[in-house]
């Protein structure tokens, strides 16, 4: 599968400013039109909007959110920073952990499992990209993500090779 990141970036955050009208986000683009990753655009938008949710949901006086995204040699970058209550040394080492949950009777009131930074590794990794976090305490947060690029013209390729997989698929289908 491929998909263009950078149309999704930009949806989910458009979609997140709808959502959170209190919040402010910012949106520091660098990417020049397609950036193709060979990625589900499911596993894509579950990744980001993973990530954006707790940025919103662990913000509780500052409602503000940073987003920035960008080409590097490794591929895309991409980093969501919240200005929230921020992650321990310690529990940085585990809030990827499945079930994870910083403060457990807090965070019962907020909701969730402590299933989807596990999840958004997860995906992340199957793609052979990385996340990590960077935190103080009281202060806030940011998330980066690296993810594998593809040029345009392996993304025409790619997708030809799948039009012509579906269509011999439908010519052998029986009526
Ligand atoms: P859900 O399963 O709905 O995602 P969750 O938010 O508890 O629930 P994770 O997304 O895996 O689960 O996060 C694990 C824990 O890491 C959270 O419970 C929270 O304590 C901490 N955490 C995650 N993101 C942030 C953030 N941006 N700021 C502060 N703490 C965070």
């Amino acid at each position: 599968a491929v998909t263009d990141i950078h149309q999704i970036l930009q949806q989910v955050v458009n979609d997140f400013r709808m959502i959170h009208p209190d919040f402010t986000f910012t949106f520091d683009d660098a990417l020049e039109g397609e950036t193709f990753v060979r990625m589900y655009r499911n596993h894509v938008e579950q990744v980001l909007i993973i990530l954006m949710d707790n940025a919103v949901k662990y913000s509780t006086s500052r409602k503000e959110i940073h987003i920035s995204a960008a080409n590097e040699e490794e591929g895309v970058a991409m980093a969501i920073q919240d200005f929230g209550e921020g992650i321990s040394p310690e529990d940085r080492k585990r809030v990827f952990n499945r079930f994870y949950r910083v403060d457990k009777a807090r965070s019962r009131e907020k909701g969730g499992n402590g299933l989807g930074l596990a999840i958004a590794q997860q995906l992340i990794e199957n793609y052979k990209g990385t996340i990590e976090v960077d935190s103080a305490l009281g202060h806030g947060s940011v998330f980066r993500v690296n993810l594998p690029v593809i040029t345009s013209n392996q993304a025409a390729e790619l997708r030809r090779q799948a039009n012509l997989a579906e269509q011999k698929m439908k010519s052998t289908e029986i009526h």
